[in-house]
């Protein structure tokens, strides 16, 4: 039985590659400062030693794709006081949400040499459609410094400050000539969450995406910027497919391109 007195912090994975976990102990130097501040309770990644709930912190990683998942996620939140999703995956359903456009039996037929073992539902779901959630962290996967935000704002009982704009204002922040008009490469950064800090244009690259729809994106105006760079319908619906695809701003958008390939 733990005799700390520090706040506890658990961190639990779903469906997953585990690199937004990664991100938290990717903090290196800030990480001794945050386990001073904080019991790192249930973190499975980073030690066995487990101390047991209530926890006053949780981050979840990863989708919902099993029905064990479903009723586990209801677990975590009846002993967690806060819940915050970090990444792609526990925001949007992750790039497993690709399922979410297709037939998954015709996926794991093809992919599994035993399909009928494979015990799955036949979409991937953010954790928000399941439990209530305190904050949605987003990134494929998420940035560091916004980690270290959101989990000092939550030990201080205030609104973590995570801006809402697109990464073109990180763009500009950094110098950085835009790629769509300097290059005509394509690039979703219009429509896109900031948080990466403008990584692809850095390095003359579009944005992917990573970081999901930003707040009020206007795909339809980005549209005659993608086309004018080249893209075709087909092009479109695998732009907004990727990390976010099941995001509902990108979902829509994908769908809005796939109606008129069949037309
Ligand atoms: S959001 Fe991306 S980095 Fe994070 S767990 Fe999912 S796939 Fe991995
Ligand atoms: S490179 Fe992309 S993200 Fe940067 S300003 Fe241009 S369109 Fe926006």
């Amino acid at each position: 039985m733990s005799t700390s007195t520090r706040p506890k912090l658990a961190v639990w994975k779903f469906a997953s590659c585990d690199g937004c976990q990664l991100t938290l102990l990717d903090c290196e130097d800030e990480l001794l400062a945050v386990a001073e501040r904080v019991e790192l309770a249930y973190f499975l990644e980073a030690s066995r030693a487990t101390v047991e709930g209530p926890y006053d912190l949780s981050l979840v990683e990863g989708s919902i794709t099993t029905a064990h998942d479903l009723t586990r996620v209801q677990e975590v939140r009846r002993v967690s006081k806060r819940v915050v999703t970090i990444g792609a995956c526990a925001t949007a359903g992750g790039i497993q949400g690709l399922r979410n456009f297709a037939d998954v039996s015709e996926y794991t037929s093809v992919v599994y040499a035993h399909p009928e073992y494979i015990s799955t539902l036949d979409r991937s779901t953010p954790i928000g459609e399941h439990i209530r959630v305190d904050f949605e962290l987003r990134g494929c996967p998420i940035d560091k410094g916004q980690l270290l935000e959101v989990i000092s704002a939550f030990l201080h009982d205030r609104v973590p400050e995570v801006p809402p704009h697109s990464v073109c204002l990180e763009c500009k922040m950094r110098g950085t000539v835009c790629v769509m008009v300097a290059r005509g490469t394509p690039c979703l950064g219009p429509v896109t969450h900031a948080g990466c800090g403008a990584l692809c244009p850095g390095y003359q690259r579009g944005c992917y995406g990573c970081f999901g729809p930003m707040e009020s994106p206007n795909t339809e105006g980005l549209e005659i910027g993608l086309r004018s760079a080249g893209m075709t319908d087909d092009a479109l619906v695998r732009v907004y497919r990727t990390f976010n695809a099941n995001a509902e701003a990108f979902r829509a958008e994908s769908e809005r391109h796939e109606q008129e390939t069949s037309r």
